[in-house]
């Protein structure tokens, strides 16, 4: 079995077909400039007519904002620099065309691949496929063109060019499998959209792969096996199918409200590490984001902590990527297992009760300030709620929340816009704020509980540590109380109470959540329409009566199997 990244789920059982370019034998010339310049006309000429095909049959299976790639193609193809840096090379070294375009080639993918950025690295991936397209021209070889397949197959290739994936016909071109390539490329991007199963980055597969072999694409597990059993060949056709078969059918419910049987709503909504996550919550029907972990932005920082306007650019991408729809931002939660580059934080014995999150700003009230400045200078974009995690008294919420009234303040006195309705609330997550719920629910918008934590810190039981997982026990009565507490106090003064730990798309948690009042569920996209599923199917007058009686259990097994013997699993 060989492993890779799973870029694009599903299951695709197939012959091997393997992409090979062609493979261009460049030597250099002494040539006539003119002749070389006019070969050179010609194959631009071609390069630009070639791109512009593939985009026409591209347009027939993707969205607009994917087509942008060729543009950006057409736009290199087009590019009078790169034109004139192969001309002048030409004119001054009298060289043959292909060698001067190789030359020009190679340095500028050098120079995109030598950038820091990810995004701006993997552009060299975008020039090299628009200089190989001109080379091939010059030369008169043929590339190779997917959409001419004509039997099932699973493309095997050190990695797909953006072209290669948008002439894949979709009939026949069961997945793809290679050597490069990560989450973020293009070709997994594409294969997302196109929602053909890829696993990418597999180091072996080229050297494994032989064409016309047997192969089983494992794009859930990120996992291929070369030349399957019989036995292997059907049990994986099988999941496939079945795969596909809920996937079809969960498509269904991408507008459809999450409503149960009995009429009564909540909202499923996504969490996100950052803006581009945005993207799989929309795709996945998730009617606003739940939580921002907005801790990410600062340990993806390489120097420093990251400033105002960066912060602004991110929280503004979300907001207004979300189109109107309700973004919870939480600000920085770092500390405990969470730890930056560029900041020493002081030596704890337990980190996880110590300075965190909320403490750590509070303390800290001038890297507190930059975010809190950003988020509602971004507030202006959308419809923002700020969240404040770890929240254990009255007496943290009001001062953070003084902290942001005083920056609200300033940036108006700046003439400055900000959002008129940003609400305000805070993460249940240490169970002295799910016990007190009802006295923060006077002064807080909203409360999200972050199960994660909260059963960490009700059980005694670190997170991290193997040892003591057996406590993670998010149906635990203990846990369902606090819970309960947490929403109870939120209604009693007209508050919204979600939920954005892990236990949320949980489903057996679900129905007691549910008939527990829950307002909101917050989750990993590729949970949402799932989640969505299980509420279109329960009655909430029965789950309130099952979420009663789960109260009343004495131990997590009693509270699943009455959840079990309710939905009938
Ligand atoms: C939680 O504690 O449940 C939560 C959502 O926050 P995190 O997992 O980021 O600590
Ligand atoms: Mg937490």
């Amino acid at each position: 079995m060989l492993k890779g990244i799973a870029a694009s789920q599903g299951i695709a059982v197939a012959k091997v077909y393997k992409l090979q370019q062609p493979v261009l034998n460049i030597v250099k010339r002494e040539s006539v400039p003119e002749e070389e310049l006019k070969k050179l006309d010609a194959a631009f000429a071609k390069t630009v007519a070639d791109i512009e095909k593939i985009k026409e049959h591209a347009a027939k299976t993707l969205a607009e904002e994917e087509l942008a790639i060729f543009d950006a193609h057409l736009m290199m193809a087009n590019d009078p620099d790169l034109r004139s840096q192969i001309e002048d090379m030409i004119n001054n070294e009298k060289v043959n065309a292909e060698y001067a375009a190789d030359q020009v080639a190679d340095s500028t993918i050098k120079m995109f691949e030598s950038l820091e950025d990810a995004y701006m690295k993997e552009r060299a991936a975008d020039v090299r496929d628009v200089t190989f397209r001109l080379k091939c021209n010059l030369m008169g070889a043929e590339i190779p063109n997917l959409s001419t397949l004509d039997e099932p197959v699973i493309i095997v290739a050190k990695d797909l060019t953006p072209s290669d994936t948008a002439s894949l016909n979709k009939k026949y071109s069961k997945g793809f499998a290679t050597e490069m390539g990560g989450r973020t490329s293009h070709s997994a991007i594409m294969a997302r959209s196109l929602e053909i199963p890829a696993v990418v980055g597999c180091p072996e597969i080229l050297e494994k792969a032989k064409a016309g072999d047997m192969m089983i694409l494992d794009a859930i597990a990120g996992e291929i096996i070369l030349n399957p059993k019989d036995e292997e060949i059907k049990e994986y056709t099988a999941k496939g199918e079945a795969y596909l078969k809920e996937k079809e059918a969960l498509k269904a419910l991408l507008n459809e409200p999450s409503i149960s049987l009995d009429g009564h709503k909540v909202d499923i909504v996504g969490n996100i590490g950052s803006p581009k996550d945005i993207e799989g919550v929309l795709a996945n029907g998730g009617e606003g984001v739940g939580l921002f972990r907005t801790e990410f932005l600062y340990m993806n920082s390489e120097t420093d902590f990251p400033d105002e306007e960066t912060q602004f650019e991110a929280y503004k991408a979300v907001l207004e990527g979300m189109k109107g729809r309700k973004v919870v931002i939480r600000t920085l939660d770092i500390g405990g297992d969470k730890k930056l580059k560029y900041y020493q934080f002081d030596e704890e014995m337990n980190p996880f009760l110590g300075v965190r999150a909320i403490r750590f700003c509070l303390l800290h009230p001038d890297i507190f300030r930059v975010q809190l400045r950003a988020l509602l200078r971004a507030s202006a974009f959308g419809q923002l709620a700020i969240m404040f995690p770890m929240i254990a008294t009255l007496d943290e919420f009001r001062k953070g929340k003084a902290i942001l009234e005083e920056e609200k303040a300033k940036l108006i006195s700046e003439g400055i816009a900000v959002g008129k309705d940003v609400e305000v609330g805070i993460m249940i997550e240490i169970p002295a704020a799910a016990v007190l719920a009802d006295k923060f629910a006077k002064e807080a918008d909203f409360f999200s509980i972050g199960t994660n934590d909260l059963i960490q810190y009700s059980m005694a039981a670190d997170r991290m540590s193997q040892n003591v997982s057996y406590l993670y026990q998010p149906l635990n009565p203990s846990i369902l109380r606090l819970i309960k507490s947490a929403i109870d106090g939120a209604h009693k003064y007209g508050r919204w109470c979600g939920m954005c730990g892990e236990m949320a798309g949980d489903e057996i948690a679900a129905p007691v959540l549910l008939g527990l009042g829950l307002d909101e569920f917050s989750m990993s996209a590729t949970s949402i329409l799932r989640a969505r599923k299980m509420i279109r199917n329960l009655n909430y007058e029965d789950m309130k009566k099952m979420a009663d009686q789960a109260l009343d259990c004495c131990t997590i097994d009693e509270v699943t199997e009455l959840v079990k013997k309710n939905i009938g699993k």
